[in-house]
C-alpha cells in the first residue's frame, strides 16, 4: 500500500479475539454461581433466558447502548428481583461475570502483528465493548485505549472517532481504521473521514449488498494488514 498512516484506531473483539466463545462461558460461570448463592433466579433464568432478559434490557435502555456493563449488572439485578432474590447480589454477580469475559484468547496472528503495527506507529484501541487489554497482557502495545463507555457513545458516531483522532494527534485522514464489522468499523471510520482495512476473519459474514463504504483493503488475518503496509 502506497499510504501509509500516521497513527491506528484498532477495533478489539472479533479482530483480535472471538469474544461469542468468552461471553457463552462468562454466562454459563455466572449462572452456576447463581446456582449456590440465588437459587431461585438461576432455577427461573437458564443461560439462555439470562440472555434474553439482557437483550430486553439492551432494548429498553437504548441510551445506555454504549455501557455494556451496566447493561449486563442491571438485567442480573432485575432477574434477581424478579424471582425474590437480593439485587444487591449483582454486584458481586458481576464482577465474576466480568472476571470470565477478561480472558480471552487471541487469534493465533495476533501477538506478532501487534506488535509490528505498534512498532511503526501509535496503535489506539477504539471499542464499543469492555475488554480490558491490560488485564489481557497486551496492553504494552496501545498507547490507550478508547472506550464507548467512557465517552457515552460508540461507534458508529463519527465524534467517537473524532475524539480518538484527536488523542492521537493526527487528522482523521492520516489514522487508519481497522476492524471486523461492517456497519461500526467501515461504514462508521468512512463517515468519520478515516481510512480503513476491514478484518473479516474466515467464516464472517461478507459486507452487506448496499454497501457504501470503500476499505483500502479487506485482510483475512491481522498478520495479512502487517503485509498489506509492507511492514513485515
Ligand atoms: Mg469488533
Amino acid at each position: 500500500m502506497s499510504w501509509q498512516p500516521r497513527a491506528i484506531t484498532l477495533d478489539l473483539d472479533e479482530t483480535l479475539w472471538p469474544i461469542w466463545p468468552v461471553i457463552d462461558r462468562a454466562e454459563q460461570v455466572l449462572h452456576a454461581w447463581l446456582t449456590q448463592h440465588a437459587p431461585r433466579t438461576a432455577a427461573t433464568f437458564d443461560t439462555a433466558g439470562l440472555r434474553r432478559l439482557r437483550e430486553q434490557v439492551g432494548r429498553a435502555h437504548p441510551q445506555r447502548a454504549h455501557d455494556l456493563s451496566w447493561l449486563r449488572q442491571h438485567s442480573i439485578a432485575l432477574a434477581l428481583q424478579q424471582c425474590g432474590d437480593d439485587p444487591a447480589l449483582a454486584g458481586p454477580a458481576f464482577t465474576l461475570f466480568f472476571a470470565e469475559r477478561q480472558k480471552v484468547e487471541p487469534f493465533p496472528d495476533v501477538p506478532e502483528a501487534l506488535a509490528a503495527l505498534a512498532a511503526r506507529v501509535p496503535v489506539l484501541a477504539l471499542t464499543n465493548g469492555n475488554a480490558d487489554v491490560q488485564a489481557m497482557g497486551l496492553g504494552q502495545h496501545f498507547v490507550g485505549v478508547l472506550t464507548a463507555r467512557e465517552f457515552g457513545c460508540g461507534k458508529p458516531a463519527p465524534h467517537f472517532f473524532a475524539a480518538a483522532c484527536e488523542r492521537l494527534g493526527c487528522a482523521p485522514a492520516e489514522v487508519l481504521h481497522v476492524g471486523d464489522d461492517w456497519h461500526l468499523d467501515i461504514e462508521g471510520a468512512h463517515a468519520a473521514g478515516l481510512p480503513s482495512v476491514w478484518v473479516r476473519r474466515p467464516g464472517h459474514p461478507d459486507k452487506p449488498a448496499t454497501r457504501q463504504a470503500q476499505p483500502l483493503a479487506e485482510v483475512g488475518t491481522l498478520a495479512a494488514l502487517v503485509d498489506v503496509l509492507g511492514w513485515g
